[in-house]
């Protein structure tokens, strides 16, 4: 073999580490060079990019979970000088508001029954000038009680002015146990031993309250149902971010962690996060927008639970190069975030396709099941080379009525575990979805993954050329005869 025949075949198997045998390997003899493998450290680097997707506010979160592994927590020194600038009151969501610092806030969140809070400030002062003020505009007094104050760990950044909250409104204070001892509050403690997540209630509200060790052993986080737009959506906030820990337990409990989080939020399809670090996820930004702009119907500060699993998951990768780059003998899977979309003119009610990739390429060899909304099976089909999964319904579908539901459910390796994604589309009568996609695909084309004219039907590299196989796609579903308006 070759140099050149080398490096193809060295692409062709998409291997980092064959790439770089096959480019740096390249000695006088050139038959068998010595195999420079990727680290674990540099693997999971790699994974935390190639999972950001097309979507560029995942850049923010990657450049937070992964700044450990990076520069050593240098970014988040260089936040905590913007602890003096003040945030105002902001309404969030209908019955949400946050307030703080643009290095550190609190939420304050509200009912029939009375207000709860989620952190306690960084000291006394602020709860006396800030805080206690702005739970005062929103009714605080004898109709209207503080019910209960959820830390989201102990240190003083959290809880420094939980004594004189508890002192002016008599609220309890929740604090993970393992976070409790010899804070002057005298906290309500939550179970730090109980590692599945559990529900408790406070002022009227269920919270669900998950253990999320890492940060500091005692580190919660909360799932809040709120309304936005007079409908529920459920906020996640924890405040155990970044990972302080040097020491190797610690760092693996933070990875379990963010897998057990990873796990809850998709099961309760929590629709947006935020750290009380707001310059941590991007909130800050999105609280500035609604201070700028007002807020949106939905509000801004819903991202949808596809991005916030996204976000998640590069987390938990960072923290896999973090815990790689300590403990090199650390065995820990790649998680690839996959993506589902359905095929141009799909679904119809002859045809259902759709497509699975990740930042790797086509996910092939893998089931796609497709169901109704209303969770009747329809059929089930193998991704092929491209990714694609295509079967025809076992029951008669309802154009402009029905929904069809695609679901990859995820598969595991002892190397990699891919994660699932699913999509949701109404059935279509191909001579209208055939259309559409097709004056899709002609904006589109040119366009790079990322512009705004980029449609997740269609497959478009990153020079703006479309997947020959979408066009066929297109022109196979539409109708003899159909005439597409220009
Ligand atoms: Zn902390």
């Amino acid at each position: 073999m070759n140099r050149q025949q080398k490096i193809a075949a060295a692409v062709a198997a998409t291997s980092a580490a064959a790439l770089i045998a096959a480019c740096g390997g390249g000695g006088s003899s050139a038959e068998a060079p010595a195999l420079v493998t990727q680290s674990a450290f540099e693997l999971q680097m790699e994974a935390s990019r190639l999972n950001l997707g097309a979507d560029p506010s995942m850049q923010h979160w990657r450049s937070f979970y992964c700044n450990l592994s990076d520069d050593n927590n240098a970014i988040v020194i260089a936040q905590r000088a913007r602890n003096s600038i003040r945030m105002p009151l902001t309404q969030i969501l209908d019955d949400v508001w946050y307030i703080g610092t643009e290095y550190v806030g609190q939420y304050i969140l509200k009912n029939s029954q009375g207000l709860v809070k989620i952190d306690a400030g960084n000291n006394a002062d602020e709860m006396r000038n800030y805080n206690l003020p702005a739970m005062r505009t929103l009714g605080l007094g004898p109709g209207v009680p503080l019910n209960g104050v959820l830390v989201t760990h102990g240190h003083a950044d959290h809880d420094g002015g939980a004594v004189e909250l508890k002192t002016s409104t008599g609220a309890p204070i929740y604090l993970g146990s393992a976070d409790a001892a010899g804070k002057a509050y005298a906290p309500t403690t939550l179970d730090s031993s109980v590692m599945t997540p559990f529900d408790i209630s406070v002022g009227g509200r269920t919270i669900t309250v998950l253990s999320t060790p890492g940060h500091t052993v005692g580190a919660f986080g909360f799932i809040v149902r709120a309304q936005d737009d007079g409908k529920e959506v459920k906020l996640f906030v924890s405040g155990g971010s970044s990972l302080v820990a040097e020491n190797v337990p610690l760092i693996q409990s933070y990875l379990n962690s963010m897998e057990r989080t990873y796990d809850l939020l998709k099961k309760m399809k929590v629709d947006t996060a935020s750290n009380p670090h707001t310059y941590w996820d991007g909130s800050r930004n999105l609280i500035q927008q609604i201070q700028a702009e007002g807020r949106k119907k939905p509000s801004q500060f819903i991202i949808g639970n596809d991005r916030l699993l996204r976000a998640m998951a590069i987390g938990r990768t960072c923290t896999a190069a973090w815990l790689a780059k300590k403990d090199p003998t650390a065995v820990m899977p790649v998680w690839r975030v996959s993506s589902l979309d359905f095929m141009p003119a799909s679904p119809s009610a002859a045809q259902l396709s759709a497509r699975v990739t990740n930042g790797w390429g086509p996910v092939s060899s893998q089931t796609v099941s497709f169901t109704t909304a209303a969770g009747a099976a329809l059929c089930t089909a193998r991704t092929d080379k491209d990714g694609v999964a295509t079967c025809q319904p076992a029951s008669a579908l309802k154009v402009g009525t029905d929904r069809v539901i695609a679901r990859f459910d995820g598969a595991s390796t002892v190397s990699t575990v891919d994660l699932g994604s699913e999509s949701t589309a109404l059935v279509e009568d191909p001579a209208v979805s055939g259309c559409r996609d097709l004056a899709a695909a002609r904006s589109a084309s040119g366009s790079r993954q990322g512009d705004a004219l980029y449609s997740p039907r269609l497959d478009i590299n990153a020079d703006g050329v479309i997947n020959l196989r979408d066009l066929e796609a297109i022109t196979k579903a539409l109708p003899a005869g159909t005439a597409c308006k220009a």
